[in-house]
């Protein structure tokens, strides 16, 4: 570690040497290691020696600022001469007596504290803190898989408590994650301690944690502020760093030397932070993800609604690792420009808060049409879903989709360590690894299909089949949501390529790439929630128009693959199988508008309508509409209550990757009344759901025939078809499914 060239020992040796001087210096995570509980990391004796020293030498002011509380700070530093700023600066310590800064009720963290707790109680390893004004969820000890969990219901009950209590925030700190007064940051200590010192001090101010960036970003031209770079790398507003505790206390030691008199020689000094580098560098522990669409972006006219909420899934899924990793999100920023102008791209600047920072890429008309509309939603989607007849394919297409993947790698990079991991998703970038490797990126890479990989008769199909094969076995892990589309792959790899393949990896080119089924799952906690008022007054508006009759519910985005005309077509076979039925059950279909403009879905539009109205009109009476059709969206919550008022969730893709809907609508339900589960055995969901009545959507008299089966399901074999796939739908969840892909990919290695 070389600090000490020239120019900087001299810079330091000005600083050391300044009357009046100025220390700020955070104690966890700076001046004293992290332990495993916040008990247990304590300073010890040559810690409190040191701050003792400094604060007895002429022209110093030494202050300790910490979010600790005030007796515990005491208990360590009780010489007056140290100055003591306690709870992110809630209270301070000046010439012996302590003093509150800004008026703080701190009363409503009583409950906040009591749930957190419960919630620690069924996490081994979490840890609830709590201080005057502040409450501090520890989360170092708990096992790092099990970490996603507990965050997830952990961000539940706080972000509902700032909502309601806008006078505290929420702060992430490492491995921690703590509610205090908005109105109290550590930058007051700044001002605090340059009027202590007196005089022209110059202030030199340490810290490791996002509390501590407040100083950072409030010291003057002539102050240093230096951030320890102890477990997390991310923007700061520090210019110089350090590495850890060793290194801040050999500093301040060389620092009281200087003063002393003596010329100790620096072992190690500050090193300068490269503000040419990108300031959103990835160190190597870091997670990039990259995925078409970003968890928050500007909608684009004429585009699909429902893309969004998709995405929406996944951020539920992949928030908790990117926070309890720190990282990065790429994506489009759903915004096109003019081919003609440049390109632009972006970095948002709200890492602090949330701990993930989205970057985005904008893309030009012809990238939206050639690439976007084209080659991912023209050619990939109809073929990976096998609807052959449907694919369109062209040379623009290709060159366009190479390009967009040109264009992300090249924002990528630069930001990028050459050793982080990388996370993208689904067919928008199935090169990624490709041209990331060519810019010699070394770090781990995995993607995961978001959608089915076809079989081989298909995917030979494409033109640039062998290519994008070869471009896919950069990437170290490849995961798909069910065993036969891992077999489609590998059938695929080992026909078009000249690789080894054996059951999960296949090596080719001197590199290993593992491949494995992990099936995408939801958050089920979201579906189960009371609904507000409102929502509930709107669906019950919707269920007295349909009276009596039983509820069978479709949800869907408007598109080829899920079969909705057969759908429509098996529930008016039924009623003429088993005419028993009419007036006594109605069938609603949402139908998310979706990519309406592309020809091909409007038409699919226009036939839906036509089925609808020939149903209504064929079997419709004055008192009983047999099918209502939605022709737009509704938020989680609105579907939670139709999901659980529908006597049967009908479920029937042509083909899907997995259909998130059906695990919706189990979640949903009352496991004391619980409606059928109606699935087609081509979604990837029906794998793991074989206790739903799977169906074969090509077949319309089977299909009706199921339809009928499953509206005259007693009571006892509901609930226990219910009971199995509720209990698979929780136990493999969006979290464990992130969880496990990252687990999976570091073990490539
Ligand atoms: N969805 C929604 N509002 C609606 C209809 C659907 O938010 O009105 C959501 C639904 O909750 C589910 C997603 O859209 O999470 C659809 O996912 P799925 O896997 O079933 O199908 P995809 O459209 O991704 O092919």
């Amino acid at each position: 570690m070389d600090g000490s060239n020239g120019s900087s020992t001299q810079h330091w040796l000005t600083l050391a040497r300044h009357t009046p001087l100025g220390i700020l210096c955070d104690l966890d995570g700076t001046l004293v290691p992290f332990a495993r509980t916040p008990d247990e990391a304590r300073p010890d004796a040559g810690a409190i020696d040191l701050v003792n020293t400094l604060a007895a030498q002429p022209g110093v002011t030494m202050a300790i600022v910490s979010g600790r509380p005030k007796a515990w700070l005491e208990a360590f530093f009780p010489s007056p001469h140290v100055f003591l700023v306690a709870e992110h600066g809630a209270a301070r310590r000046g010439m012996g007596a302590w003093e509150n800064v800004g008026e703080i009720d701190p009363a409503p963290l009583e409950e906040l504290a009591t749930r957190l707790e419960l919630l620690a109680g069924r996490h081994p390893g979490a840890l609830v803190e709590r201080k005057q004004t502040t409450v501090a969820l520890h989360y170092r000890q708990v096992q790092r898989g099990r970490r996603g969990e507990l965050l997830v219901e952990a961000y539940g009950i706080i972000d509902t408590f700032v909502a309601r209590n806008p006078a505290f925030e929420r702060l992430e700190g490492v491995l921690v994650a703590e509610v205090r007064p908005a109105s109290v940051k550590k930058s007051s200590a700044v001002p605090w301690v340059r009027e202590l010192a007196g005089g022209s001090p110059r202030l030199l101010a340490l810290g490791d944690d996002v509390t501590d960036e407040h100083m950072f970003r409030v010291v003057g031209p002539t102050d240093e502020p230096i951030v320890v770079r102890t477990t997390e790398r991310r923007r700061t507003a520090a210019r110089w760093e350090l590495d850890d505790s060793n290194e801040v206390r050999a500093v301040l030691r060389w620092l009281h030397g200087v003063r002393a008199g003596q010329t100790p020689l620096p072992v190690v000094l500050p090193r300068e932070i490269n503000q040419r580098e990108p300031v959103a560098a990835l160190a190597s522990r870091d997670l990039l993800v990259v995925s078409n669409r970003l968890p928050e972006f500007r909608p684009v006219e004429g585009d699909d609604g429902e893309r969004k909420r998709s995405v929406g899934g996944l951020v539920s899924a992949l928030e908790p690792a990117l926070r309890s990793r720190g990282g990065m999100w790429l994506g489009w920023s759903g915004k096109t420009v003019p081919s003609s102008e440049p390109v632009t791209t972006g970095v948002s600047d709200q890492s602090d808060a949330s701990g993930v920072q989205l970057a985005w890429v904008d893309y030009t008309e012809s990238w939206y049409r050639d690439y976007y509309a084209g080659f991912c939603n023209g050619t990939l989607w109809p073929l990976f879903h096998s609807f052959p007849s449907r694919v369109e394919m062209s040379d623009a297409g290709w060159s366009a989709y190479r390009e967009v993947h040109e264009a992300f790698a090249d924002f990528a990079a630069p930001h990028t360590s050459s050793r982080a991991t990388i996370w993208a998703h689904d067919y928008h970038l199935l090169l990624f690894a490709h041209v990331m490797r060519q810019r010699g990126h070394g770090g781990p890479m995995g993607h995961f299909l978001h959608i089915p990989f076809p079989s081989l008769d298909i995917f030979a199909m494409l033109p640039w089949a062998a290519q994008l094969m070869d471009a896919l076995l950069d990437y170290d892990l490849l995961g798909f949501h069910t065993p036969q589309h891992v077999a489609n792959f590998l059938a695929c790899a080992s026909a078009l390529l000249p690789a080894k393949v054996s059951d999960d990896v296949v090596k080719h080119r001197g590199r290993e790439t593992h491949v494995a089924a992990m099936p995408i799952g939801i958050i089920p906690d979201a579906f189960q929630e009371a609904p507000e008022p409102t929502v509930l007054e709107e669906i019950d508006g919707l269920m007295r128009i349909l009276g009596d009759a039983k509820l069978v519910l479709g949800v869907d985005r408007l598109d080829y693959t899920k079969g909705i005309p057969e759908r429509l077509h098996a529930f008016g076979r039924m009623l003429e199988m088993f005419p028993e039925w009419r007036g006594k059950v109605s069938l609603v279909q949402i139908s998310v508008p979706s990519r309406a403009d592309v020809p091909l879905y409007a038409e699919q539009r226009a036939t839906i309508e036509a089925i609808v109205g020939r149903l209504n009109g064929e079997f419709g009476e004055a008192a009983w509409v047999p099918v209502r059709y939605l022709y737009r969206s509704y938020g989680k919550q609105q579907l939670s209550q139709l999901y659980r008022a529908a006597a049967v969730g009908y479920v029937t893709p042509l083909r899907d990757g997995m259909n998130l809907v059906a695990k919706e609508y189990v979640a949903a339900q009352d496991p004391e009344e619980p409606g059928v589960l109606m699935l087609s055995q081509f979604a990837g969901a029906a794998v793991e759901m074989q206790d739903a009545v799977l169906t074969n959507p090509y077949h319309i008299d089977g299909m009706a025939r199921d339809l009928d089966r499953s509206l005259r399901m007693r009571r006892d074999e509901r609930k226990a078809r219910h009971a199995k796939l509720l209990a698979t739908v929780e136990r493999s969840n969006a979290v464990t499914w992130a969880e496990s892909f990252l687990d999976a990919l570091a073990s490539c290695r």
